[in-house]
Parts: structure tokens; C-alpha cells; sequence
């Protein structure tokens, strides 16, 4: 049998009866790989999760910690999602008209991690006040941030740039290194024990993937890949998005944590937007709020096709990802008004018989 506490697991209450705790490693939608102490297995979510959940954030996403019924000959049922002691969460737009006004749902993107590796590379990407955003996301994740400053190899002196970082977050662990050749990377070694998780945040480009394969040797193939059946049977491959290093510790990989690396960045949106804050300046009120406005220039662009909607909501989007990242209580505010507002209506529709249980 697997002792669960080597991925971390904290009994910090009891299994019920006939249950067993496991970590989420991976999941598509609903479709969940949860490694339990009698090894991986596929699991589905109880229904009741469903009728309980306020938000999405209330679904278990990877590195969450469960309770599953186990089940022999089919998918495990995930009973219950235990309390997460670390987290990040992105907005999520999916399925909800993008603007400003419209309140945004939390969805996890990872969980129960102790380190928050901010990795940078040392080269033409450099910013300090990158680093800071990073910083300010870390802490409220609930982990511990550590900066990575990767491709040493490609500078000729590191200091300069850490004692630049030290400068802004004199109480944060840096570290440089080199992916490619090995330098500085035993330092790592001080977070990379057992039971021990973490994640990584950075921009797409600056060594997290090098780095990744780097703490994982040779393995990288047999560790990180899973084979599941799919819907018909057939077995499809896919990569574990929580997986074990050979030291001990593990690392949460997974597709939306590396969108939050992106929506970090300090660039703000308007050199990739251009086309779209031009635009902003032909509105009639200087105040426009490019909702219903008369003479806005947008609602014209859009009309007549001279701005595509989809580029139009994209923008709003990382707007508003923009904001949450900034302001996340203006945000949890918002999302409570906002369950209030469903519960509310939901209690209406159900006395007017619109909707049953
Ligand atoms: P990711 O997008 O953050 O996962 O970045 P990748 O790991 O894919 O790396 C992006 C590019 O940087 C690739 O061309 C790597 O070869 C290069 N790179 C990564 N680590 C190092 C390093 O330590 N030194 C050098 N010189 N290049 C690196
Ligand atoms: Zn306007």
C-alpha cells in the first residue's frame, strides 16, 4: 500500500467509513485521476457536488486532497473536497457574456502547493517589477514564493540582477541557474524534499519546462505520462499534471496555472490591444463605458465588422483577469454579491415551479 503521506496528505480529519483519501493529479472536466493508497485511479465527482457547489471553486482541481469511494470494477465517486491550505485561482469567462459589468466565476487551477517557484531568466526578459506581481500573487496564494532566475548561463555576472531583486523583496529566497548546464541548481534541493509541493509561475518562455526536465533527469516520459481509457476504451495518453520528482517532492504542471504566468506579466494589454485603445478615443464621452453609450466607437467597430466580437471579448477578458489579479477583495466582494444574486433567483424560480430539484 502507498502511504498517501508522501503526497503530502495531512490527515486532518477523519476518512468516514468505508472511504479513502487520495490527490487530485490530473482531471478533464469532470473526469478525475485521483493517486489514492492503493495506487491511481479514474473518478467521477458525487452528484452532490453539484447541487452543494456555489462556484466552481468549489470542485477539486489538482493537488486537491479528497475523499473518494473506491470502486473495483469502475470510477471511484470523489465524496468530498478537503480544505486547501494554498491555492491559485484564474477567472474564468467560459460561458458567461465578457464585459465589464459581468461578474467572474474563480476556477482553481492548482492546489495545496508549499512553494511558489517565480521563475524570470536572466537574459533580455529581466524585470524587477514583473517579479513583484509575481510576489504579490504568491502571497496570496498562501505559498511560500521563491525567485528562480534561470539561463545563468547565457549572463555573465548574476549578482547584479539578484541584489536587484533582493532590493525590492529583501525577505525572498533568489536563486539563479542554469537549466542547461547544471549551475546553481542544487540549491534547489533545499525545497525539493519530500511530502513537499510546488508550483511554478512564469511567463511562457523563460525556462520552466528546462527546468522541470532538468529536476527530473531522465525520467520525464515514464513519470509524467499516464494511460487512461477513454469513453470508447481505448487507451489515450496523457500527462500526469501532478507528478512526483525522484527526490521526493512534486510538482503541479498544469494548463491554466501557465495562463496565470502570462496574465502576470506587468506589460499591461495595451501594446498587444492597440488596435482596440485607438479606438477608445473616437468614443463620443471621454467617459465611455463601451456598453450602451451613444456614439461609442466600439459599438460602431463592432457593427460594422471593422473590430471582430471575438477580439473585442478577448480584450475584455484580460482586462478584467487584469483587475482580479490587482484587486482580488473588490473581486471576492464581487463574487459574493454574486452567489447571492443566484441563490436569490434560483429560490425565485423554484417557487414559481421554473426549476425542481
Ligand atoms: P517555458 O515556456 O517556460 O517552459 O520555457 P522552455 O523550458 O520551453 O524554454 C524556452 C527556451 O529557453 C528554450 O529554447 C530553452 O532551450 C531555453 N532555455 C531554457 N533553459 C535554459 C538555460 O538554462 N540556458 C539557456 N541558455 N537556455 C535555456
Ligand atoms: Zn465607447
Amino acid at each position: 500500500m502507498l502511504d498517501l503521506k508522501r503526497y503530502g496528505y495531512i490527515a486532518i480529519e477523519p476518512t468516514p467509513d468505508g472511504q479513502t483519501p487520495g490527490r487530485v493529479t490530473n482531471h478533464r472536466g469532470s473526469q478525475y485521476i485521483v493517486i489514492t493508497e492503493r495506487g491511481e485511479v479514474t473518478a467521477e465527482l458525487k452528484g452532490l457536488f453539484h447541487h452543494r457547489a456555489e462556484a466552481r471553486e468549489d470542485f477539486p482541481c489538482v493537488g486537491d486532497f479528497v475523499f473518494i469511494h473506491y470502486n473495483d470494477s469502475g470510477p471511484s465517486l470523489i465524496t468530498e473536497l478537503l480544505p486547501r491550505r494554498s491555492k491559485f485561482s484564474r477567472a474564468d469567462l467560459s460561458g458567461h457574456g465578457a464585459g465589464y459589468a459581468k461578474v467572474i466565476l474563480e476556477q482553481v487551477v492548482a492546489a495545496n502547493f508549499d512553494y511558489v517557484f517565480i521563475v524570470t531568466s536572466l537574459n533580455r526578459d529581466f524585470k524587477v517589477s514583473r517579479i513583484a506581481r509575481y510576489l504579490t500573487q504568491a502571497l496570496q496564494s498562501g505559498g511560500q514564493p521563491v525567485v528562480i532566475l534561470t539561463k545563468a548561463d547565457l549572463v555573465s555576472d548574476c549578482d547584479a540582477s539578484i541584489s536587484d531583486v533582493l532590493k525590492a523583496a529583501p525577505s525572498v529566497p533568489v536563486h539563479a541557474v542554469s537549466a542547461h548546464t547544471g549551475f546553481g541548481m542544487s540549491a534547489l534541493d533545499a525545497y525539493l524534499k519530500p511530502e513537499k509541493t510546488v508550483v511554478f509561475l512564469g511567463m511562457s518562455g523563460v525556462g520552466k519546462s528546462s527546468l522541470l526536465n532538468a529536476l527530473i533527469g531522465h525520467e520525464i516520459t515514464a513519470v509524467k505520462a499516464i494511460r487512461e481509457d477513454d469513453d470508447r476504451g481505448r487507451h489515450t495518453t496523457t500527462h500526469r499534471e501532478l507528478f512526483m520528482l525522484p527526490m521526493g517532492a512534486m510538482v503541479i504542471d498544469t494548463p491554466g496555472m501557465r495562463e496565470l504566468g502570462l496574465y502576470g506579466a506587468d506589460e499591461g494589454i495595451s501594446a498587444g490591444f492597440y488596435d482596440v485603445e485607438e479606438l477608445f478615443a473616437r468614443c463620443r464621452f471621454s467617459d465611455c463605458g463601451h456598453q450602451t453609450e451613444p456614439g461609442c466607437a466600439i459599438a460602431t467597430a463592432l457593427d460594422d465588422g471593422t473590430l471582430a466580437r471575438e477580439r473585442w471579448e478577448s480584450y475584455l477578458a484580460q482586462k478584467q483577469e487584469n483587475r482580479y489579479v490587482d484587486d482580488k477583495a473588490v473581486y471576492l466582494s464581487e463574487k459574493q454579491a454574486w452567489a447571492k444574486n443566484i441563490a436569490r433567483s434560483t429560490r425565485k424560480m423554484k417557487k414559481s415551479g421554473a426549476i425542481r430539484r
